[in-house]
């Protein structure tokens, strides 16, 4: 593991953001657990990008489908037969790892240092993750934990027509968990076995003109709102996918990139799929899920343009970037409307009651209307440093000055400098900084 990430998942043991899934009984490779920092963390991130995807526009609606879908649904969507990746076995330890990525086999041959490895040909190997339904032993249903989140939405296309006022073009926006059987889970959470996707599928006519319009303006879309939320601009980049590397269904294929401590690596796919998925859909359910055009009164197959981004990636990637260490600190930089907390408010000394009463009192007002940590413990400057290390944007600090003037200092956590502000404009000083 490179340095900075080892750093990075050390600040997220050591500060309460993420934790090695069932720890206590030796972990379950691939599962995390997010701790009070992480899931606030992710919390935020989820529902940022929910505004910017669907409170902030007219044309996506959004959506909630089920995990577990009828099988027949995953035979449609191709998922039973080419949701695959490439495995090779090592000849001399059985490890299997994938075929496809050079480094990881190169990776495994330093294990077995002086000696040959050996790989057996590739094989394909299915990610679905297998699971049973039924009381009755022996007869119940196998299932399969959805491996995407995209099918949920397919499915549900003639729902959503058929129930609001949306007309093509059109986006259904999701997230959720999906699962997958992934052959080497690594880099702390980019690559886990149980994990959320946030998409959109963007359905438009079936036209060339119309499909390379939209597929551009999703990926600027998508990159966009990445650098609004502070992601450095020179850490990302799009990457297209070679024709005889995309997926069966994409038309076209970007990539949007990430510099991490590794290389260059996935943050996100933009694909457009066609109308690949609702014609398969059509085919074994046996519906009519063309869209009608109530201008036009023309029925076809829309075309999809598909935003899919990781969850924890994304948030992965928003830590890494942030992370800063300072000659007498380690600092999350992160964007203050991501930020766990927002505030953390301080009395100067624990055993002065009417310093605490007053801090109380700034404490409960505010926490109404932001997340707001409280901390009494040791000395100022120790508690500015555990607020920096989860990225608080500012520190609130009650002295002997507020009982006489009714003002506080407010620590600014990136320039660490203080200003005065009085009380009763706290909430607005802050609701004026936390604008999106
Ligand atoms: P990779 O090539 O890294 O395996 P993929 O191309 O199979 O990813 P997609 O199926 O396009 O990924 O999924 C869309 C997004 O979901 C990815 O860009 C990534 O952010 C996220 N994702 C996919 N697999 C995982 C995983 N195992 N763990 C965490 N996030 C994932």
């Amino acid at each position: 593991m490179s340095d900075l990430l080892e750093k990075v998942t050390s600040l997220c043991k050591r500060r309460g953001f993420i934790f090695p899934g069932s720890e206590i009984y030796g972990g379950l490779a691939g599962t995390w657990d997010y701790g009070p920092s992480g899931s606030l963390l992710k919390k935020n991130l989820k529902d940022l990008w929910w505004k910017e995807t669907v409170q902030l526009r007219d044309d996506v609606v959004g959506l909630d489908a089920a995990i577990m879908m009828n099988p027949k649904a995953w035979e449609a969507s191709g998922h039973t037969q080419a949701f695959t990746d490439p495995l090779v076995e090592c000849k001399l330890c059985h490890q299997r790892v994938r075929a496809d990525k050079s480094d990881e086999m190169a990776e495994h041959e330093k294990i077995h240092k002086d000696q040959k490895v050996e790989w057996t040909e590739p094989q394909q190997f299915n990610l679905l993750v297998k699971a049973y339904l039924g009381v009755v032993e022996g007869k119940q249903l196998e299932i399969f934990l959805r491996g995407e989140i995209t099918n949920g939405v397919q499915v549900n296309f003639k729902n959503v027509v058929d129930s609001t006022r949306v007309k093509i073009p059109f986006g259904i926006a999701q997230m959720g968990k999906a699962f997958r059987n992934e052959i080497t889970p690594g880099n702390f959470i980019f690559r886990s076995r149980e994990f959320e996707q946030m998409e959109v599928q963007y359905f438009i006519k079936p036209d060339e003109e119309e499909g390379k319009k939209w597929f551009e303006y999703w990926k600027q879309n998508r990159m966009d709102w990445y650098l609004k939320l502070g992601i450095k601009k020179e850490k990302l980049r799009f990457r297209d996918h070679e024709p005889e590397k995309r997926a069966h269904y994409a038309k076209m294929a970007t990539d949007i990139e990430y510099e991490t401590p590794w290389g260059w690596d996935e943050l996100m796919g933009i694909h457009h799929r066609g109308d690949w998925d609702q014609r398969r859909h059509e085919e074994f359910s046996g519906k009519n899920l063309k869209y009608h055009d109530p201008e036009t009164s023309e029925e076809y197959s829309p075309w999809d343009i598909e935003t899919s981004a990781g969850v924890d990636r994304s948030l992965l990637f928003f830590l890494i970037d942030a992370y800063n260490e300072e000659e007498k600190r380690i600092v999350l930089k992160l964007h203050p409307l991501l930020a766990p907390y927002k505030v953390a408010i301080f009395p100067l000394l624990a055993n002065k009651s009417d310093l605490v009463l007053q801090a109380k009192k700034i404490y409960e007002s505010l926490r109404n209307d932001f997340m707001v940590a409280w901390d009494d413990r040791g000395n100022i400057g120790k508690r500015y440093l555990a607020q920096d290390e989860i990225g608080t944007p500012w520190c609130v600090t009650v002295d002997f000055q507020t009982l006489n003037d009714e003002t506080v200092t407010i620590r600014d956590r990136d320039t660490t400098k203080q200003i005065r502000v009085k009380v009763d404009e706290l909430a607005k000083w802050f609701s004026g900084k936390l604008q999106y």
